[in-house]
């Protein structure tokens, strides 16, 4: 073997690598949930980054005549010269107002708006430079004051799940007791099961894989949904400054294991299946959406044209 010549192509995946951080990431994250159950707070804290500077709080008033409106944030983070464009899409007032029905509406058509931008860059001419805007996933809060889901859960999980890659969260963890967040968790993940919803579905683990990461993987299978705790401040805990909720009697550490899944779900996330997320997107959801659309548009043509057939006869 060791005569064999090196032609050299054993280089390709530097080559892609050099390639793809000269180019820079995308990765269009979507926050869905009840006003007030952290979602803002959790971003920030996920990303380090002050996300919502100019937001505006409604009155409850203003909330009662408020639609759900979609929201664009981006920021271009870097990291050891990783170049990574983010965009948060926000939902500001889903399920505020008095009667919530289908209010998962707007957010499903600004969904398949980006894919119908996206087909239409793409059959287009200039096809170099299109902008995706397709969301690659979709974090769902759930209220931890409720007994599971709710009737609005469940329909927008049930209106989107074939559309986007949703990624239950159970809020604010920090006023749940540890037995209580285990039997929230378990009670969402069956009624999950029990209406049919397909959340995000981590992919299997290859069986070379090392038995520490095939662990970490069942693990992180068995957290959803993701428990989480959310802060904007920083506090003082052994000595350590860490990101925190000071309460009367301790600390609640955000990136403390012990506390929350927060670390969980950002090394999900970011470190180990962002991609797998816009894979995910890319082949399965936008692959249905394109199909759907040439369906429908090849439908149109055999109707025209027999229309076109009966007129000439
Ligand atoms: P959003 O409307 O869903 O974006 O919620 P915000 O991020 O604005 O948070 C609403 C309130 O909940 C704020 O007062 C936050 O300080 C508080 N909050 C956010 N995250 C948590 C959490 O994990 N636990 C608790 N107890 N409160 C939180």
């Amino acid at each position: 073997m060791d005569d064999k010549e090196y032609v050299g192509f054993a280089t390709l995946p530097n080559q892609v690598h050099r390639k793809s951080v000269k180019k820079g990431f995308d990765f269009t994250l979507m926050v869905a949930g009840e006003s007030g159950l952290g979602k803002s707070t959790l971003v920030n804290s996920l990303f380090l980054t002050d996300l919502y500077r100019d937001r505006k709080l409604l009155s409850a008033e203003e909330r009662i005549m408020q639609t759900v409106e979609i929201t664009k944030h981006a920021v271009d983070i870097e990291e050891k010269g990783v170049k990574l464009r983010l965009t948060i899409v926000d939902t500001p007032g889903f399920g505020d107002a008095v009667n919530n029905t289908e209010c998962w509406k707007p957010v499903a058509e600004y969904i398949d708006q980006q894919f119908e931008q996206y087909f239409r860059d793409e059959s287009g001419l200039n096809r170099k430079n299109i902008q995706d805007n397709r969301v690659h996933c979709c974090l769902y809060f759930i209220s931890p004051f409720g007994h599971g889901l709710r009737p609005l859960d469940v329909e927008f999980m049930r209106a989107l799940h074939q559309r986007v890659n949703i990624v239950p969260i159970l809020a604010k963890a920090d006023t749940l007791t540890p037995p209580e967040v285990e039997r929230k968790k378990r009670k969402i993940r069956e009624e999950i099961e029990h209406f049919g919803i397909k959340v995000y579905q981590f992919p299997d683990c290859d069986s070379d894989e090392d038995e520490d990461f095939k662990l970490q993987d069942q693990a992180l299978k068995e957290s959803i949904p993701f428990a989480v705790i959310g802060s904007n401040t920083v506090v003082e805990a052994r000595g350590r400054r860490v990101r925190g909720r000071l309460y009367p009697w301790g600390i609640v550490e955000v990136e403390n294991p012990g506390h929350c899944d927060f670390v969980k779900l950002r090394t999900m996330l970011v470190r180990t299946h962002m991609q797998d997320l816009k894979d995910v997107t890319r082949e399965t959801h936008y692959e249905n959406y394109r199909a759907q659309c040439i369906q429908s548009m090849t439908r149109l043509v055999v109707k025209e044209r027999n229309r076109k057939d009966r007129s000439r006869n």
